[in-house]
Order: C-alpha cells, then structure tokens, then sequence
C-alpha cells in the first residue's frame, strides 16, 4: 500500500495533464491504467504492417495544439518530444457527381475553390472569415472556462458589453441552431453546406439536431484561419511528453492497474483498491476518468450517496458508435474528383445533408447505414514518417453506427453480434471508397478493423464504440455535463472528481477538463 496526494483512474490526456500540473505544484500522484499502454483514445501502433503506424483514435491534434495547457506548458512538452506535423489542406468533400471542395489555410486558394460553386458564397466566406477572430475570443472563452453559472453570466456580460445585445444575442442563436439551420441561411451551395455539415459527425450532430452549428462553425474557420496540426509520427507525441512531463515531476504511472473500487470513508474519497487486491491512499482526490455508468455500482459499489447523481450517472446517455479501419497502402487514394484531394488530411465522403441525416436516423434505430459517412484520413500526406519511405497509410472513420444491431438498411448483412458483421461492413466501407477511388483494393498491403465493440474492449470509456463518451446535445451539454449540479468535476462524494470526454467541455484533446480541474486543485 502506498500514499499518495492524488490518484487517477486511467490514463487518458485529460488525467495526464491534470497530473503534470498537481506534479509541478508539488503534489505526489499516480495515475493507474488498465490497459498495456497509456494514452486512452491517443494512441499510435504499428496495427497492419511493421512500420506503419496508425493512430488509434484522435489524428487532428488541433484542440491540444491551441490549449490553454499547451500555452502553459508549451517549453516542458517540447522538452519531452512534443513534435507537431502542421497541415495546410485541412479538409475537403469529395462528391458523387465527380466535384470536389476543400478548406485550405491560403484564404485565397479556398475562395477561388467557394467561387467555382458560388460567387456569394465566396464573398459570404471572406465575410465569416473577417469576423471570426472577435467571436471566436468569445466562444473559446466559453468552451475554456469552468461551466458554472456564474462563468456562464461572465461570458454573456463580456458578449454584450463587447458586441451589443442584437450580435450578442446572434451568437446565442448560433450556439442554439443545428448544423443545417445555420448553413441553409448562410451558404447556398449544397455542396459547400455539405463539407462544413460533416464536422457535425465527428460529433453527433447529425445536420438537424439543435446545438451542432457552432461545431462546423468553428472547425472550418479555425482551420482557415490557423490550419490543423498532427503529431509528428503520431498522435501518441502528446502522450509521451505528457507522460514525460508527470515522471520528470516525480509522479508515478502504473499501466496493466484497472481500478476495480474507489474506496470510501465518511462520504470521502481516501485511495482506490486495484482489481490485483492492492489499496493505495489518496489524501487529497482521486480523479476518475471515466464514463459515468462505471461509477455507480461498480466503482462506487454502494453509490455516491445523493441518489439523484447515481441514477444521472446510470441515465447518461451515449452516442452512436464508430468502426475504424486503418490500412497500409502502396499509394495514396487515386481520387476520381482530382488529384489535389491527395494533399487533404481528411477527404469525407457524405454526399448530402439528407444523406447525414439519414445515416444518423439508421445508427440511432439499431440499423447498419447503407451508406455510413466516411472520414477519409491521409496521415501520410503530411508527415510521410508514419510509413516506409513512398508508401501510406489510410484512417478510416465510419460514422455513424449502432452499439447493437437490429438490422440493415441495405438488407444485406444478417443482424449479429458486431464480432461476426465487422468484416462484412469493412467491405461496405471500401465499396464506397472505391466508388469515389478506384482501384484502392490493389493499393492494400494491410488492414485492421476495429468494430465499435472493439473500441470499447480497447477503452471502456468509449461505451459502445461512441468515441466522444457521451451525446453533446444540448440537454447533456454545459451546465448538464455530465449532469446538472456536477458540471464542475466534482461528484456528491467528497474528494472525488470526474475528469474526461464525459465532463464539461467535453470530447477531443484539450485536454481542456483535466486542466481546468487541475486548477481549480492546485492553483494556477
Ligand atoms: C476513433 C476516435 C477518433 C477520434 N478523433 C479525434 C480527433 O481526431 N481529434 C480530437 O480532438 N479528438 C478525437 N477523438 C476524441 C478524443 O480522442 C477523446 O475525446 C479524448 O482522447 C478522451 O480523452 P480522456 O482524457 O477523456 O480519456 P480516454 O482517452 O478516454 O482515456 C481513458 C483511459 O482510462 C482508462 N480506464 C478506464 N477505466 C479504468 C479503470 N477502472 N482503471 C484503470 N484505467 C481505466 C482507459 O483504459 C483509458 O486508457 C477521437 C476519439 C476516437 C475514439
């Protein structure tokens, strides 16, 4: 038994970061991970061919690159291997009818891309791009400040007092319209609608839920405005100087370590005991990053005692899954729109809104999708160093898709259990690529599927395949992430703290949870 000021359960980016900031003031932590590697969703391994690395889960490295960690602790990352591969050719879509469009960080290289679809357009974009910097200073202080009331009347009385109430109250409609609302009235090309609707996927904002506007909003302005980055030979280059940055400061990372209980006292935290019978004492927190159905019953196998936050933790609802399939190539993707669709780090293939909306409907009703939206990643044509020299990677995204199977759209794949569909869906999803770039079978020298099931058995976080833990509509968002009077990564049990994709602001590399909490623990 050993003790310690703060512990964490598993070693997600959030937990690390709130480590090396609780290390570097002095607390003594350790962080316990259940699996063989730490890193969570952030990880890069060698899954098809030696020498090939894919990452597992997250790619853009954008979020972690413009953190408020990052900019505090940017000199003790670089330190410890932090190498970011920066994009210019963010994202594009490539479309049925043989067009393609795509956001470049060159302003001008994607309007000349707008007019060829949209003279108005063009100009809208010029507009937005114009007044992004004075409304993003607001939402990114929103989405970088600790949810609470107050913090939220903070943002409104800055918005107002910054922009006058008719535009402060035009941000609002903003942050309340779904993905399709805003880009109906703002662009009049359905094919430019289209590429920014698909950030709302990565989420689980399907075109018409309200709440996704600001998700398309500010990835395809930002990525304008800033470009994307990656990490220089994978994304595990955040992990590693992370994990860099806690040691150096004298923490302890323990992996193979699964959490089986957070034990309690009193109605206070004071350690954890391993599922290999170890107890270790914490006496300051422990900091569990977890999806909140291991909490009660599980973790907590009295519950937290507030009945209200046990049966929020058990109601929390999830998003619908994804497979991932990562593939070792010979060549990049022949795409038949254009060869400059080579240079994207990701190509989506969505043809339409409708056709989001309709994959989305299908996922939610526990049916495959005929036509999943694909998120097409070309790692390798930014940092040619995840593969041996002239040869490539792909990182395949489906979205969006159901825990469990009821049917299928296509009514070609009998229900089952994902284990024995996955091969049969893969399939489905390189018909679609091929139909947009033929002859990529021929270009495969490897493959790894990985179902939305096999997601969660990698990380139980990522509960039936939803790689965002947790759905970001608005009744599950702000203040009630993850549920109402718990937004503040705190719980009903005292010394015990939620951290992660399941706590405000949510999902990605931010790292944003683990470091406001760090804060508010250990000073700034
Ligand atoms: C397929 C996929 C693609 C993504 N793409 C992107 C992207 O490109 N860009 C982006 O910004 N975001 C992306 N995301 C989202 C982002 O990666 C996640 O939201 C983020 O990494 C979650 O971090 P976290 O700190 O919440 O912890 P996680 O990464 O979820 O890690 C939690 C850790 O806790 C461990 N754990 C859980 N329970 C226990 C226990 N009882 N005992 C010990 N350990 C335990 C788990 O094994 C895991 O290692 C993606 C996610 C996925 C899955």
């Amino acid at each position: 038994m050993s003790e310690f000021d703060a512990i964490f359960v598993g070693a997600g980016h959030n937990s690390l970061a709130c480590a090396a900031h609780l290390a570097l003031k002095g607390w003594k932590t350790a962080v316990f991970e259940r699996s063989a590697t730490i890193g969570g969703a952030v990880q890069t391994h060698e899954y098809t061919v030696p020498g090939f690395r894919h990452d597992f889960g997250a790619m853009n490295l954008s979020l972690f690159a413009g953190s408020a960690f990052h900019r505090k602790y940017a000199n003790e990352l670089k330190t410890h291997g932090l190498e970011f591969a920066p994009v210019a050719d963010c994202f594009a879509s490539a479309f049925p009818d043989g067009r393609w469009f795509g956001v470049s960080n060159d302003l001008e290289k994607t309007a000349s891309r707008l007019a060829g679809f949209s003279a108005a357009d063009a100009a809208t974009w010029r507009r937005l791009v114009a007044g992004f910097m004075p409304e993003a200073e607001h939402l990114f202080r929103l989405l970088g400040s600790p949810m609470s009331g107050r913090a939220l009347a903070g943002t409104a009385w800055n918005l107002w007092r910054k922009k006058g109430f008719s535009d402060a109250l035009d941000t609002g409609r903003l942050l309340l319209s779904s993905p399709r609302a805003w880009l109906e009235e703002t662009f009049e090309s359905p094919h430019v609608r289209t590429t920014l609707a698909a950030w709302g996927m990565h989420l689980d904002f399907a075109p018409d839920i309200a709440g996704g506007a600001v998700f398309p909003y500010l990835e395809s302005m930002a990525n304008q405005a800033f470009g994307m980055v990656l990490g220089e030979g994978g994304a595990d280059t955040m992990i590693r100087a992370l994990s860099g940055m806690v040691t150096a400061a004298g923490g302890k990372i323990v992996t193979g370590a699964e959490v089986a209980e957070i034990t309690v006292a009193g109605g206070r935290a004071t350690g954890v005991r391993l599922a290999s019978g170890d107890f270790h004492i914490a006496s300051k927190a422990v900091i569990a990053s977890v999806a909140p159905r291991a909490l009660t019953g599980k973790l907590l196998p009295d519950g937290s005692g507030d009945a209200g936050f046990d049966a929020a933790m058990k109601k929390f609802r999830y998003a619908p899954g994804t497979m991932m399939i990562h593939l070792a190539l010979d060549e990049l993707p022949d795409w038949r729109a254009g060869a400059e669709l080579r240079q994207f780090a990701y190509v989506h293939l969505a043809p339409s809104l409708d056709a989001m909306s309709r994959t989305y409907q299908q996922a939610m009703a526990g049916m495959l999708p005929d036509e999943p939206v694909l998120v097409v990643g070309q790692p390798t044509a930014i940092d040619p160093s995840r593969a041996p020299k002239g040869k490539h990677i792909l990182w395949v995204q489906v979205r969006m898709l159901p825990a469990e199977i009821l049917g299928d759209a296509a009514g070609k794949i009998a229900p089952d259990r994902w284990d024995e569909v996955k091969q049969a869906y893969a399939e489905r999803v390189l018909d679609i690529i091929e139909s947009y770039a033929p002859g990529l079978r021929q270009k495969i020298l490897g493959r790894a599927v990985f179902s939305p099931l096999d997601l969660e058995r990698e990380n139980p976080n990522l509960v039936g395949g939803d790689q965002i833990c947790g759905s970001h509509h608005l009744a599950q968002n702000f203040l009630f992430r993850p549920a109402r009077g718990y937004a503040g990564w705190n719980t009903p049990v005292a010394n015990l703290h939620l951290t992660g994709a399941a706590t405000w602001p949510g999902a990605g590399t931010g790292a944003a949870s683990g470091y406001m909490l760090a804060q508010q623990l250990g000073g700034n």
